[in-house]
C-alpha cells in the first residue's frame, strides 16, 4: 500500500525533529553535524534566536496580506537587496522554481514589450538544474528529471557549460536570454570559471539579450559574497534566488534592473503567497545578520580553511575521493566510490552531508559555521573515508 506521504523521495529512516545551530537531532535521539543545512537553505543554522524573534514578533502581528495592498515588510527587504545588489527591483514570490520561471517569463515579456516577440528562446547549460516545474525542467538538463513529464514547453536550447565559443555559437534571431548558474549545484558543485560570466555578459550585450542568472543556491552569502557573480565582477539583468534566503522559511525573489523588469506591468504576474509579512520578517532578520560588516568576508575565511582541510583529506584517500571543487561554503567533493556510500558513512559518523550529480558529495554549512564545527566535519570525513578505503582494499576482499 502506497505510504499516506507520497513516494517521490528516497528518505533516511530517521526524521529530523529538532535543530539548535549547527546541530540536528533524529527521533532516534542521535545528534547530527549538519553539513547540509537543509540543501543550502538553513544559512543561519537551526533556530537563529535573531530569526527566532523576527518571525515570532511577526506571528502575533500579521501572517498574510495580499499582493492587492502593500505589504510594508516587502518594502524594506526589496531596499534592503536593492541597496546590496545590482538590481533596480524585487519580485517576491516562494521557492527557486518559481523564481527561475519568473525570471524565463520576465525575458520573453521584455522582448515581447520591445516589440520584438520572436525572441522568445533561452540558452541553458548541460549539468544545468533550474528546478523541478515543467519549464525550469526543460531549461534545466536531466533527462532523468524529464522522463515521463513530457512534452516539455518549447524555447530551450542547450549549450555545454563553460564553454562560451558553444554559447555565442548558439545565440540566434529568436534567442531571448542566457540563463547559467554561476556554480552549478545539483549538477555536481562546478564552478565556471572566471572568464565565463564576463564573457556572457559581453555576448549578451553584443546581440542585445538578457543574462538570467540562477543564485538559488549559490545566493545569500554562500559563497562569501551575497552572490556569487560579484566574484566574476558582472552583473546580470535578472537574478533569481531562494534557498538560503530565509534561512528556513520558504522564499523566493527574482532580482531585477529597471530596464529588464519595466515590461512587468500591473496584472502581468502575481503570487498569492509571495512576499508574506512572515517571509519577510525572516528574510529582513536573515539579511541583517549576513549584511552586518565583517560576516561575509568570514564566511570567505572559514571557507578556506574548510577547503585546506578537504584538500589533505582527498589526497589521503585517493581510492575514495578525487577531487574538491566549488566556491566559498559551497563545496563538492568528487568520488571514487558510489557517492551515497559517502554520504551513508557520515550519518554514520554523525555528519549531515548531501549527495549532487556527477557522483559528488556536497558540503553546504550553515553560514555560522566555526572552525570547531570543520575539524568534527573533516574528522567524520576522515573516519569515513578510512573505513571505506579499508573495505575496499584487497587483504579483506580476499
Ligand atoms: C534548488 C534549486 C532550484 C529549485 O528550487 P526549489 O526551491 O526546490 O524550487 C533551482 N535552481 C537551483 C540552482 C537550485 O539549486
Amino acid at each position: 500500500m502506497i505510504s499516506a506521504v507520497m513516494p517521490n523521495y528516497a528518505r533516511t529512516a530517521f526524521a529530523l525533529v529538532r535543530g539548535e545551530g549547527m546541530y540536528v537531532w533524529a527521533d532516534d535521539g542521535r545528534r547530527f553535524l549538519d553539513m547540509g543545512a537543509g540543501i543550502a537553505v538553513n544559512s543561519l543554522g537551526h533556530c537563529h534566536p535573531k530569526l527566532v524573534a523576527a518571525l515570532t514578533e511577526q506571528a502575533k502581528t500579521l501572517w498574510h496580506v495580499s499582493n492587492l495592498y502593500r505589504v510594508a515588510g516587502q518594502e524594506r527587504v526589496a531596499d534592503l537587496l536593492v541597496a546590496n545588489s545590482f538590481a533596480d527591483t524585487v519580485f517576491f514570490n516562494n521557492s527557486g522554481a518559481e523564481a527561475v520561471e519568473t525570471a524565463i517569463k520576465m525575458a520573453r515579456r521584455h522582448h515581447f514589450a520591445a516589440g520584438r516577440p520572436e525572441r522568445y528562446r533561452i540558452i541553458s547549460c548541460d549539468g544545468a538544474f533550474h528546478g523541478r516545474s515543467l519549464t525550469d525542467l526543460a531549461a534545466g538538463s536531466s533527462e532523468k528529471h524529464r522522463e515521463g513529464f513530457g512534452p516539455m514547453p518549447e524555447g530551450f536550447d542547450h549549450v555545454p557549460f563553460d564553454n562560451l565559443n558553444a554559447m555565442r555559437a548558439a545565440v540566434t534571431e529568436q534567442t531571448a536570454a542566457i540563463l547559467v548558474e554561476p556554480v552549478q549545484g545539483e549538477g555536481g558543485i562546478r564552478a565556471a570559471s572566471p572568464g565565463f560570466l564576463k564573457g556572457i555578459r559581453e555576448i549578451c550585450d553584443e546581440f542585445g539579450i538578457l543574462m538570467l542568472l540562477d543564485e538559488v543556491q549559490t545566493g545569500s552569502g554562500r559563497t562569501g559574497r551575497l552572490f556569487a557573480h560579484e566574484w566574476a565582477g558582472v552583473t546580470p539583468d535578472i537574478l533569481a534566488t531562494a534557498k538560503g534566503l530565509g534561512g528556513g522559511f520558504p522564499v523566493g525573489a527574482v532580482l531585477a534592473t529597471e530596464a529588464a523588469a519595466k515590461a512587468m506591468t500591473p496584472g502581468s504576474h502575481g503570487s498569492t503567497f509571495g512576499g508574506t509579512p512572515l517571509a519577510m520578517s525572516a528574510v529582513g532578520a536573515m539579511l541583517d545578520v549576513i549584511l552586518a560588516p565583517g560576516f561575509l568576508a568570514r564566511v570567505d575565511k572559514v571557507a578556506r580553511v574548510l577547503w585546506d582541510k578537504l584538500g589533505a583529506v582527498v589526497a589521503k584517500y585517493p581510492s575514495v575521493l578525487t577531487e574538491v571543487r566549488g566556491q566559498g561554503l559551497m563545496v563538492g567533493m568528487r568520488c571514487a566510490v558510489e557517492n551515497n556510500v559517502l554520504v551513508g558513512r557520515m550519518i554514520d559518523n554523525g555528519v549531515l552531508t548531501v549527495p549532487a550529480g556527477d557522483n559528488v558529495v556536497r558540503m553546504l554549512p550553515p553560514l555560522v559555521i566555526e572552525e570547531s564545527h570543520i575539524e568534527e566535519a573533516v574528522a567524520a570525513l576522515d573516519k569515513s573515508c578510512a573505513e571505506i578505503a579499508h573495505d575496499l582494499s584487497p587483504e579483506k576482499a580476499g
